[in-house]
């Protein structure tokens, strides 16, 4: 089976690590999201695909779902003795030389998909990670604060204000020019089926359906996607603050209604929002907290069966739908 599956960070990554137990023979092609990447001591961090790559890898900091396993911190605090900005972005040493290997590779003249690939050569995440994106976007959030009226990076929302100060807008910087990276369309046309797992709705998912062609090419596909807000609130993190800034509620309703139909075939909620209801997509309720690997196979398995049914309807999900079953 060949399985295209959008990514964020942790959310995406620890349930593509289900994913892949749940279906060890598939053709697994990831699309990372890009809009959280940011130059930092003139090093490219992608925080998305190295979340990703770390944790389906086996080098992720379990604990803390991003970063590597036993990391130490010492040119973090070298780079602070000297005052250098910012500090309020934890990279370890060990994560470093990922940066310092992406960016030597940039500066050479290879695009972000090969350098991507050429990183995925040691880790062997067992799947194809491919970013939205070779060109540079990144999401930035319009906030007031002191200093006024003004847009920041992301990661300083996110990081540094722990999304404290209220979004008034969530732009993605570069989106009319980035084209998909190489690979992207063509994993969609090819694949038998389409996974979004939990991720951030607005700067995960939402920034990967941004870019030119993708939503499009999504829509013609059969597509299932896993709630990431149960009962109300995100599972893990702020996508509140992110949805609330787009004006959606935090709920599993509000969310699939952002995403809608025709994209969206089919949406696994949790048990508790097992009332949530939209035509044009069958809805599924189940325990959908990943605590483990099994239990994210177990989320990733209920979306690959309910995709596999609904894919094998009569003309697939492109087909016009005469009522009845869907
Ligand atoms: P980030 O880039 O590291 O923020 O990660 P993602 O965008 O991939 O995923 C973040 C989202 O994952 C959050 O909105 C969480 O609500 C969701 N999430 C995290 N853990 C779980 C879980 O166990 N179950 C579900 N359903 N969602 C989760
Ligand atoms: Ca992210």
């Amino acid at each position: 089976m060949r399985i295209v599956s959008l990514a964020g960070g942790i959310g995406g990554a620890r349930f593509l690590r289900g994913l892949l137990a749940a279906t060890p023979d598939s053709e697994i092609t990831v699309i990372g999201n890009t809009g959280d990447d940011i130059t930092l001591y003139g090093l490219q961090v992608c925080p998305d695909l190295d979340t990703v790559m770390y944790t389906l890898g086996g080098g992720i900091d379990e604990e803390q779902g991003w970063g590597r396993q036993k990391e130490t911190h010492v040119v973090k605090e070298e780079l602070a003795a000297y005052g250098v900005e910012p500090q309020w972005f934890g990279l370890g040493d060990r994560d470093f030389a990922t940066h310092i290997v992406r960016t030597q590779m940039l500066k050479a003249g290879y695009p972000l998909s090969a350098v991507t690939e050429a990183l995925c050569a040691r880790w062997e995440p067992g799947v194809r990670l491919i970013p939205m994106s070779d060109d540079r976007t990144e999401t930035h959030v319009v906030i007031s604060d002191g200093q006024g009226r003004r847009a920041v990076h992301f990661q300083e929302w996110w990081v540094r204000m722990r999304a404290s100060v209220p979004a008034e807008q969530i732009i993605l910087v570069g989106a009319d020019q980035a084209r998909p990276a190489p690979g992207v369309l063509q994993a969609i046309a090819d694949a038998d089926v389409v996974i979004l797992p939990p991720s951030n709705p607005v700067v995960s998912i939402g920034t990967i359906l941004q870019i030119k062609g993708i939503r499009e090419a999504l829509e013609t596909k059969t597509v299932v996607g896993v709630s990431p807000i149960v009962g109300g609130a995100p599972v893990r993190g702020m996508a509140d603050a992110c949805l609330t800034a787009i004006g959606v509620d935090t709920t599993a309703q509000a969310v699939l209604e952002l995403y809608g139909s025709p994209l969206v075939d089919g949406w696994l909620v949790a048990e508790e929002d097992a009332g949530v209801r939209l035509d044009g997509v069958r809805i599924e309720a189940r325990p959908l907290i990943m605590h483990d690997v099994e239990s994210a196979a177990a989320i990733a398995r209920a979306a690959l069966d309910l995709a596999t049914e609904l894919a094998a309807r009569p003309g697939g999900s492109a087909a016009p739908q005469s009522g009845g079953a869907r």
